[in-house]
């Protein structure tokens, strides 16, 4: 009988990836994905940590898998990611129907750990910190793909240790991986048919830093453009204070790298700033911003915002308004402050009422929506280079794609074209995608 496997995964790209890998080691020790919890012998979550929202949802979808272990005692449940990295064996205890907890330096080992509660019947945990020698032979190289679009890995971990966040614990150290090896997966998935690359990090902007003999990351983006077939370069994510001169210039003079770039600002405020311990300031960010648009006129900016970071004055919050009109973002994802153990902010005093950081985010919002209406409302008419990278949902000929602006745009279109870049004019905007006629 075929053994098969369920899997969700919350966060960020870091998890997706890995997602990816499980779903690969997993099928060499013969189990098969399937959709339904109720549908599978070993029943996986890949959690994140970054927000406690986030931890709660994890254990929520954990809940839901007790029932099926009470009915089935055979079955085997296992929670991977960085909830798993941050809170260790001591899962096993609080939920007694768990049986696996492998951490974010152990998705290799899943098959191993599988095979033998498989024989033993017995509890597992992998939480270990690998060394860096370990780490770089391990980096995902992931096999075969359908898909249009694709993730590589460029690095691992976080050096940076910005006060309110959690993943240099959960993820442990920056390490790069070598340049030779991005570049074969690369050469790899594009021989498959994949057109579009996203190079992945939790901050490529410092790839190669310290690493004797590498190429920077505006170097490996330029060897990346140069494979054949691939149509689109994106990135993500990048931080402001390694955004350099030589990156910058990439957006000018890269026809493939695509024109949006995801810059995290996560305040407006200079003592905000300085507390998050994020390495720049506003002068410099705005600094940033002036020659991206210059390098590249048409280029459109996202970012992430946290509200209510610990000390946050009115008049403080008043300049994230004041940046958001000034740099008119298309997207911006916004967050209120969550304190993560193990953090410096989680110790800062907090003496901002939940309902003043909520009115505050509210007003963000309002904000912002109205500017990314702008923003998208000013494709309308106009003709775009679309990615098309599927059938949608919806089936009856419609398509979607990507604008170069990473927007999804849907349309009437055979399904041969799902590959092609094709120009499309926009005909609607809505909140989260776009409308639009092949052409
Ligand atoms: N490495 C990326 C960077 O430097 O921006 C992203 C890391 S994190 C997974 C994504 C976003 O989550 C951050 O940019 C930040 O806005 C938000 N975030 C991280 N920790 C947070 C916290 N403790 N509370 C609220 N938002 C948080
Ligand atoms: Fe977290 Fe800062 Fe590292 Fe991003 S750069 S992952 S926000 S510590």
């Amino acid at each position: 009988m075929n053994k098969t496997f369920y899997l969700e995964t919350f966060g960020c790209q870091m998890n997706v990836v890995d997602s990816e890998r499980i779903v690969d080691l997993l099928d060499g020790i013969g189990y098969r994905q399937v959709e339904q919890a109720q549908q599978a012998q070993l029943l996986l979550l890949n959690t994140c940590a970054v927000r406690d929202k986030a931890v709660r949802k994890a254990y929520g979808h954990l809940g839901r898998f007790k029932p099926l272990k009470d009915a089935d005692p055979s079955l085997i449940i296992g929670l991977g990611g960085c909830v798993a990295q941050q809170e260790g064996e001591q899962l096993l205890k609080e939920f007694p129907y768990l049986d696996l907890v492998f951490g974010t330096h152990n998705v290799h080992r899943l098959p191993e750990l599988v095979d033998a509660i498989e024989v033993r019947r017995g509890k597992a945990a992998a939480i270990d910190f690998l060394d860096r020698e370990t780490r770089l032979q391990l980096f995902p190289n992931r096999i075969g793909s359908e898909a249009v679009s694709r993730f590589v890995t460029v690095m691992q971990g976080c050096d940076n240790f910005c006060s309110f966040c959690v993943v240099p614990i959960v993820r442990g150290r920056e390490i790069s991986r070598p340049s030779a090896e991005v570049l074969a997966e690369v050469r790899d998935l594009a021989a498959q048919g994949v057109r579009e690359i996203t190079l992945i990090g939790q901050n490529v902007n410092s790839y190669g830093v310290g690493v004797s003999g590498e190429t920077d990351f505006a170097g490996l983006l330029r060897q990346v453009a140069a494979v054949d077939g691939i149509a689109r370069i994106r990135f993500t994510t990048s931080h402001p204070k390694d955004l350099s001169e030589e990156l910058i210039a990439c957006f000018g003079d890269i026809d493939k790298l695509c024109k949006h770039l995801h810059l995290p600002v996560q305040s407006g405020n200079d003592a905000i700033l300085g507390e998050m311990n994020r390495g720049y300031d506003r002068q410099h960010y705005l600094g940033l911003v002036a020659k991206l648009k210059q390098a590249c006129p048409e280029i459109r900016l996202t970012t992430d915002i946290i509200v209510g970071f610990p000390g946050e004055t009115g008049a403080d919050f008043s300049d994230t308004m004041t940046l958001l009109e000034e740099v008119r973002y298309a997207e911006i994802y916004s967050f209120l402050f969550s304190p993560r153990r193990g953090t410096r902010a989680a110790e800062l005093a907090d003496d901002t009422p939940a309902a003043v950081k909520q009115e505050r985010f509210d007003r963000m919002l309002v904000l912002q929506n109205e500017i990314s209406k702008q923003s998208w409302a000013r494709d309308v008419g106009q003709l775009r280079e679309v990615l098309v990278e599927g059938e949608s949902r919806q089936g009856r000929g419609q398509l979607f794609g990507r604008t170069t602006w990473n927007r999804i745009v849907n349309f009437s279109g055979p399904p041969e074209l799902v590959g092609k870049l094709v120009p499309v004019r926009v005909t609607k905007s809505y909140r989260n995608s776009q409308l639009g006629e092949l052409v």
